[in-house]
């Protein structure tokens, strides 16, 4: 099976590349395939509704089965937020270096009253595989769980690695690279997702 990635992300990519291909799923990019396709409004209210609106949108305008993942950071504390608008939680900031920074401190302000043990919170990632004539194939989801600090602690990853903290007290932006992408997520959506293609 070949399939497209809706992703320009590289990093992603090899991500989910690396999990697929033992599998015997081959996994193209918009730039293998060279689309350059608009990107769909991801105005849904959860992470598989984004998920399904990009795989769908991707397998429509390529003619390719098509694998679309979505994420963000859900905090129990704060009703799930800043769940699908964590990319612009704070709304702020030109780079994403600024933008994440300006996240990290607005979630540390509205956390600032709640005590360590109401500070759970998990990476969710959720993926749709969908073909050309909006068939939906199969859905996956996969967490990465801890705790959200009260500093940033770590200086790997993005967005928010560097205020959870995983169970084993490092932050998700002290783990390295490879540790990371072997139990993110990511990763987990990935597995799940082959998991379930292999009994479809
Ligand atoms: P996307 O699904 O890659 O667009 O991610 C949406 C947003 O969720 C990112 O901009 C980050 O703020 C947050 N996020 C998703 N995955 C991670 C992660 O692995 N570490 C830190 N932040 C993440």
């Amino acid at each position: 099976m070949q399939i497209l990635l809706a992703t320009g992300n590289e990093h992603k990519l090899e991500e989910v590349r690396g999990i697929l291909a033992p599998e015997g799923i081959g996994v193209l990019s918009l730039s293998d395939l060279q689309l350059d396709l608009p990107e769909p409004e991801e105005d849904a209210a959860d992470f598989i509704g984004n998920a399904r609106i990009k795989a769908r949108a991707y397998a429509a305008a390529s003619g390719h089965r098509c694998l679309a993942d979505d994420s963000g950071l859900s905090v129990d504390a704060l009703d799930g937020a800043p769940g699908v608008r964590s990319a612009r939680y704070a709304g702020i900031g030109d780079t994403r270096a600024q933008r994440d920074a300006a996240n990290n401190d607005k979630l540390l302000e509205a956390l600032q009253e709640v005590p360590p043990d109401l500070r759970t919170a998990r990476f969710v990632c959720c993926m749709c595989l969908c073909d050309p004539d909006g068939t939906i194939i199969a859905e996956s989801e996969g967490l990465f769980e801890g705790r959200i600090t009260t500093a940033p602690r770590g200086r790997n990853g993005f967005g928010y690695d560097p205020l959870l903290e995983l169970p084993d007290g490092r932050t998700s932006a002290q783990l390295d690279p490879e540790e990371k992408n072997r139990l993110s997520h990511r990763a987990q959506a990935t597995l799940a997702m082959a998991a379930r293609l292999r009994s479809v």
